[in-house]
């Protein structure tokens, strides 16, 4: 039940009604005894100015998860960012410090990795294939830079988006191979599929099907994409006998991220 004292986070977004996260951490805060909540805002853009002005004031409030469309516009206007958020321009996570500061973070890549490493895939040295070099793209590309990954290819039909993404890549990580064409998929170590095809059961896959014929066991195969769980993608990959990894694996493995960045929970939740 939320009280006087209870201290408050938020998720803003728009729309907002769809996000897990409410229900996710305030059955974390209810279950491990903790006097807080989290509230979910659907903000107009409009508001978005005179938002920020409130959450720096806002002294009983910890910090706020940052959804589809703010990514990219509360970036630009925090107090302080992260080395990985500022590199990005985008920040999923914000933190109120106790003067009213507002500093952000992005832990799409950390999260993403999480759910990997558990499926035993390890980063450093790997090859791999990232689709999709927008928002969430860019967060695991970076996180695999980050991670010491050996090669990572980037594809993209907005062309100009992979060659933006490679140049930051390139960089932040001067030992990291990266590549915009592949001719096969035999040799990567991951596949992610970091766009929205497939979402909604459009049916759709990513990439062509002579394309996805050429994929051999040894690749993960990841997807971001959270509904439906096992997207047209997962399901071929399974049938070649890959290890697959949802989105809702990925959102799950950011929740201890998130709250250990707002000062909530710890880390491992
Ligand atoms: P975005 O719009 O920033 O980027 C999407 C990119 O995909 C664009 O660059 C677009 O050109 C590209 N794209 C479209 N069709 C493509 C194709 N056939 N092949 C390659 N690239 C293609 O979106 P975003 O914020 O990066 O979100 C992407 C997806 O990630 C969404 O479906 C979102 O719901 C999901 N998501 C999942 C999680 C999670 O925790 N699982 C978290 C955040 C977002």
């Amino acid at each position: 039940m939320i009280k006087g004292s209870t201290e408050l986070v938020a998720i803003v977004g728009s729309p907002i009604a769809q996000v897990k996260s409410p229900e996710n951490f305030n059955t974390w805060f209810s279950n491990n005894g903790r006097n807080l909540a989290m509230l979910p805002i659907d903000l107009h853009p409009t508001a978005l100015d005179a938002f920020l002005g409130s959450l720096r004031g806002w002294r009983n409030l910890r910090g706020c998860v940052v959804t589809v469309p703010y990514k990219q516009a509360f970036a630009a206007c925090l107090d302080g960012l992260s080395e990985r958020a500022a590199a990005l321009a985008s920040v999923n996570v914000v933190r109120r410090e106790s003067d009213g500061r507002l500093v952000g973070d992005n832990v799409d890549g950390a999260g993403f990795l999480g759910a990997a490493r558990k499926h035993g895939f390890h980063p450093a040295g790997k090859r791999a294939l990232v689709i999709g070099c927008g928002g969430v793209g860019s967060a695991i590309a970076y996180a695999l830079g980050e991670a010491g990954a050996a090669q990572v290819t980037l594809s993209d039909p907005d062309a100009a988006r992979a060659g933006a993404l490679g140049e930051l890549l390139g960089k932040a990580f001067p030992a990291l191979a990266i590549a915009i064409e592949f001719a096969a998929l035999e040799g990567f170590d991951l596949l992610v599929n970091a766009s929205p095809v497939g979402m909604g059961g459009t049916g759709e896959l990513p990439l062509p099907a002579a394309m996805l014929a050429t994929l051999q066991p040894p690749t993960h195969v990841a997807d971001v994409v959270t509904s439906p769980e096992i997207t047209p993608l997962l399901q071929r990959a399974r049938q070649h006998g890959c290890s697959i990894q949802t989105g809702p694996e990925m959102a799950f493995a950011q929740l201890g991220h998130l709250g250990a960045f707002m000062g909530v929970t710890p880390l491992e939740i």
